[in-house]
């Protein structure tokens, strides 16, 4: 009788293919239960196939870029995560256009786009996602967000059809796109940049990165701003104000640095996040009447 992993093998070979995987190993929180099957597809036709075995079997999956914005249930997952990474991360050149695939890190284009002498991309160069995960949230910073850089998106729907979407139909906005609307997975995208003088967009890069490490608790764990910024507010600031700075819930923590960030000290679980998130949200709203929606996404039973 044929089973699940042994027919997923046949997809993406054994090295691509892991079973009963603790998650935390996946996200920049270092939180998360095992899942019960890891593949890591090298190309698109792989994603396709692997979604139709799911359909088959009646297997939930989920596509993972680097975990930097997941909070993963401390139960883990039951299906398979379609991690996009490594197998497909190639970026190509050519004039001031880049394509970059899925898995590439955000933080190697924006180098490559450096190196090649290409200004745009200087915001994104401490963001530690995925292009595919960039794309998904309209991830930004510093006044810079995707929906600037990009030209189009290559995404693929859950019957393996693939599109090749101009930014102007992506429906982004702050941090949501088209692929999170529509349940889309993202396969490349090509990026647009201008030509710019190399020492300007590094000392850019770099002024960016001092800032993220005076202002961000990059030293710990984390996923980030867990909050979006609600209209008229900062979360950190609304946070801070609350009295709720260094506030804990077991190991996960308020950061004293950067109260939108909250941390994991050691050995948070997810139900102490989960659980500091729904405190903070309480009395966010009891002192200011603010609504905080968490940016930060979930993944398994809560
Ligand atoms: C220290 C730190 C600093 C951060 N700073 C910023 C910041 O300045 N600005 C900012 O916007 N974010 C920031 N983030 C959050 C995070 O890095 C971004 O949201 C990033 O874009 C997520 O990418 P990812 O590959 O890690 O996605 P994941 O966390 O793996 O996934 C996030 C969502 O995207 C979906 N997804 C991932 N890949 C694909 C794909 N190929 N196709 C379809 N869906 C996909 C997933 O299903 C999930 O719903 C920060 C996080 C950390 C830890």
């Amino acid at each position: 009788m044929s089973d699940f992993f042994d027919d997923a093998v046949l997809i993406v070979g054994s090295a691509g293919m892991k079973k009963d995987k603790a998650l935390s190993q996946y996200t920049t929180f270092r939180i998360g239960g095992p899942a019960d099957y890891i593949a890591e597809p090298q190309n698109a036709s792989q994603i396709t196939e692997l979604i139709r075995l799911c359909k088959r079997y009646d297997m939930p999956f989920f596509i993972l870029g680097n975990g930097s914005n997941l909070l993963v249930s401390d139960k883990g997952y039951r299906g398979l995560i379609i991690h996009i990474l490594e197998g497909m991360n190639r970026i190509i050149i050519e004039d001031n256009r880049i394509t970059a695939q899925a898995g590439a890190q955000l933080g190697r284009v924006a180098f490559e786009a450096k190196e090649h002498s290409l200004s745009g991309l200087e915001f994104a160069s401490g963001i530690p996602g995925t292009i595919g995960g960039a794309i998904y949230m309209n991830a930004g910073a510093y006044g810079g967000e995707m929906k600037q850089v990009v030209s189009s998106v290559r995404a693929m729907d859950m019957d393996g059809n693939i599109y090749d979407i101009p930014c102007s139909e992506m429906h982004f906005a702050y941090r949501h796109s088209l692929i999170e609307e529509k349940n889309l997975i993202v396969l490349e995208t090509v990026l647009l940049l201008k030509k710019d003088r190399k020492e300007a967009i590094e000392a850019e890069m770099l002024r960016l990165a001092e800032a993220r490490r005076l202002k961000q608790p990059l030293e710990y764990p984390s996923a980030g701003s867990v909050f979006k910024r609600p209209e008229g507010y900062f979360a950190g600031k609304l946070i801070m104000d609350a009295g709720l700075r260094g506030e804990t819930v077991g190991d996960a923590q308020v950061s004293e640095k950067h109260c939108g960030f909250l941390i994991n000290r050691g050995h948070a679980t997810a139900e102490d996040v989960m659980q500091l998130i729904s405190h903070i949200q309480k009395e966010v709203h009891r002192q200011y009447g603010v609504r905080l929606e968490t940016e930060v996404k979930t993944l398994g039973e809560f």
